[in-house]
């Protein structure tokens, strides 16, 4: 995909990426794990890449937080974060930050834009308050999170309306051992495609009675999601795709909600 600002690559193929830098390219930006197919790029390789290149490089770290991955230690220039995810934690503010190890043009031009005169948007002294509460369980909850997310991965794999499980904690994952280099735990997010049509994924979406049917992530409770609904028309994310955003239920009753979502004959 080619736009006047911004070439789209997938970043997880490090030739493809050295192949579409041009020669006004600024910045490299990507998110790992991917969502939603929960794909890992190498971040040491993009890191060294760009430096070659004198280009700055960002990752998107919402779906791991600093408990799970250090994008900065890797070599990485700046981390991005939807703090309304892991880190607030409680679905119930929305914010974002961007953090660096040291000054450089793009943050600058970012932060001036943040400004209130730049138009940036500013959060309330509730929602900065709800912020900081939510940090202080951050590495309790996200590794809880993990926790579960693993047992659920390792559920789903068996099940026989199941047909692919994406969660880069399992072996079978294609990039497993990379994510198991660069990720101390693999997050709370899992992707899956049921066994059959969109119809069938919609069905299996609409029986959970622990998961809510939403989307977003990151928050105390478990969610389930249609994900090629919410992107809509033209999206390349498989019809029969659901994410789940692994709470902090009981994880067996979040197996039950989900043995019993999968086969509704036995409900
Ligand atoms: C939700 C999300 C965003 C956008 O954040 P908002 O706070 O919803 O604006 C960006 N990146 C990732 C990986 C996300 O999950």
């Amino acid at each position: 995909m080619e736009y006047e600002n911004a070439t789209f690559v997938d970043t997880t193929d490090v030739a493809q990426l050295t192949a579409a830098i041009r020669p006004n390219t600024k910045l490299i930006w990507i998110e790992t794990p991917s969502n939603p197919m929960l794909r890992i790029t190498d971040l040491k390789a993009v890191a060294t890449l760009a430096r070659s290149q004198k280009i700055l490089t960002l990752c998107d770290n919402t779906l791991c937080t600093a408990v799970l991955q250090k994008p900065l230690r890797h070599g990485i220039d700046m981390v991005m974060y939807s703090t309304t995810k892991y880190i607030a934690g409680h679905s119930d503010i929305v914010g974002g930050a961007l953090l660096a190890d040291a000054a450089n043009p793009i943050l600058e031009e970012a932060r001036l834009l943040q400004q209130r005169g730049g138009g940036g948007g500013i959060p309330s002294p509730f929602d900065c308050w709800l912020t900081l509460r939510g940090i202080a369980t951050l590495p309790l909850r996200i590794r809880a999170q993990s926790a579960s997310a693993m047992q659920i991965a390792q559920f789903l794999v068996m099940h026989p309306s199941v047909e692919t499980v994406l969660y880069p904690g399992l072996t079978s994952h294609p990039n497993y051992e990379l994510a198991a280099m660069q990720m101390k735990m693999f997050s709370g997010l899992i992707s899956f495609l049921v066994r059959g049509s969109n119809d069938d994924a919609m069905r299996v979406a609409a029986q959970t009675q622990i998961f809510t049917r939403a989307t977003s992530l990151g928050g105390t409770h478990s969610l389930i999601e249609h994900r090629a609904s919410t992107e809509g028309e033209g999206t390349k994310t498989p019809q029969n795709l659901l994410r789940l955003s692994i709470g902090l239920e009981n994880v067996s009753d979040l197996i039950v909600d989900l043995t019993r979502a999968l086969n509704p004959s036995k409900a």
